[in-house]
């Protein structure tokens, strides 16, 4: 079986769900790209909990977790099977912490709003694994270390959130504030020279970091996806922009072939 690639997607506004515009249509690219996955694993910025759960049920509702936004986009539905399987296995081979199974959850927007452009089909199973709110950088950093091996058994791997988030000083149609393309750059440069430990210390990484996480939801599911990719693993960006002056679009893929 192919290995797969884990991906980071910037995934920003619900609203790129149903526009089409620079980042929907690279998402859309990118898994043209791909092998087609057995089924998803991901790691959306949209489920925090206290204690670590797993979404194990068959049919994962679509949740429409955001307010003040066009009729249209809870018009959507994504109705793509869970994977009971993978839960299961992802609940017996984690070992640093416990993971609880979850009937509860279902698909928040962090998830569909990006997989309804790249699998329109919904034909993928697809897994949530929730961020614990009692872990810190570190422990979810080793959390993320041992889901590396779902790789090789066809598992898609995918974090999604914003390197850069301050819905606080969003900038509507404005230009990038500076300490936003100051910190997402720096990130940058940290995950090209493979300082994933400067990057699980964001706090200390520069003056721009507070202002660029002021909560830290948008930023942890980057953790995961650095943690999961491998020393020989190409890493390239597909999209880099900062929208809005204060979130970062930037997505990445690390594999062999990108
Ligand atoms: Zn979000």
């Amino acid at each position: 079986m192919e290995k797969l690639p884990v991906l980071f997607i910037g995934h920003g506004s619900p609203m790129n769900a149903i526009d089409d515009n620079e980042y929907s249509k690279k998402w859309k690219a990118i898994a043209v790209q791909l092998p087609k996955p057995e089924a998803i694993l991901c790691i959306s910025a949209h489920w925090v909990t206290r204690g670590c759960f797993v979404t194990s049920m068959q049919h994962p509702r679509t949740i429409y977790d955001f307010y003040g936004f066009p009729p249209d986009l809870y018009k959507v539905a994504y109705p793509a099977p869970g994977s009971p399987k993978l839960a299961e296995t992802i609940i017996n081979s984690i070992k640093s912490i416990k993971i609880s199974s979850d009937t509860a959850w279902g698909l928040d927007h962090g998830t569909w709003s990006v997989l309804c452009r790249m699998y329109p089909n919904a034909d993928i199973p697809i897994v949530q694994l929730s961020l614990n709110a009692d872990l810190t950088p570190a422990e979810h950093f080793e959390l993320g270390k041992e889901l590396r091996s779902l790789r090789n058994s066809g598992i898609l791997v995918m974090g999604s959130g914003n390197i850069v988030h301050n819905l606080g000083e969003i900038n509507w149609g404005g230009t990038a504030f500076g300490w936003a393309v100051e910190f997402d750059g720096l990130v940058k440069q940290k995950i090209e020279n493979r300082k994933f430990t400067d990057l699980i210390n964001y706090q200390t990484l520069a003056s721009s970091a507070l202002r660029s996480i002021p909560t830290n939801e948008h930023y942890l599911p980057l953790l995961y996806v650095l943690a999961t990719a491998e020393p020989d693993d190409n890493v390239s960006f597909f999209t880099e922009s900062i929208t809005m002056g204060s979130i970062s679009m930037r997505s990445m893929i690390f594999g062999n072939a990108y």
